[in-house]
This record gives C-alpha cells, structure tokens and sequence, in this order.
C-alpha cells in the first residue's frame, strides 16, 4: 500500500491515513469542498465559450481528391 502524503487542494491540510477516512475526500471537509465548487463555477461563468471553435466540420471541405 503506497504511503503518500495527500493534502487538501484548498486549505493545504495534511490529509494522513486511509482514504475511506476522509468522505470529503479529496478535500478534507465539505466546507472545502464547497470552496472549490464555487471556484469552478465562477471559471465556467468567466470564461467565454466560443462555438466556433467547437464546429466539427470546419475541414470537412478540405480539397482532398487530386487525381
Ligand atoms: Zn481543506
């Protein structure tokens, strides 16, 4: 079983022993983990999503029959 040191990604807090021990896990308590939710959705609502870029078929007309 591999010893590793686990700390909480928001607080910093050594998180020792099993896993199973830590229901929040990987954050050491809910309270981080409502920190880090919250940090996720102010990323998701700061950053503007352009659907342009996610247009599949922007090569599908590529001239690829030079016979
Ligand atoms: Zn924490």
């Amino acid at each position: 079983m591999p010893k590793t040191e686990l700390r909480c990604p928001i607080c910093g807090q050594a998180m020792y022993g099993n896993w199973a021990e830590w229901p929040e896990f990987p954050f050491c308590s809910r309270r981080c983990r409502q920190i880090d939710l919250g940090r996720w959705l102010g990323e998701a609502y700061r950053i503007p999503v352009s659907r342009d870029e996610l247009d599949p078929d922007h090569d599908a007309d590529a001239p690829s029959e030079s016979v």
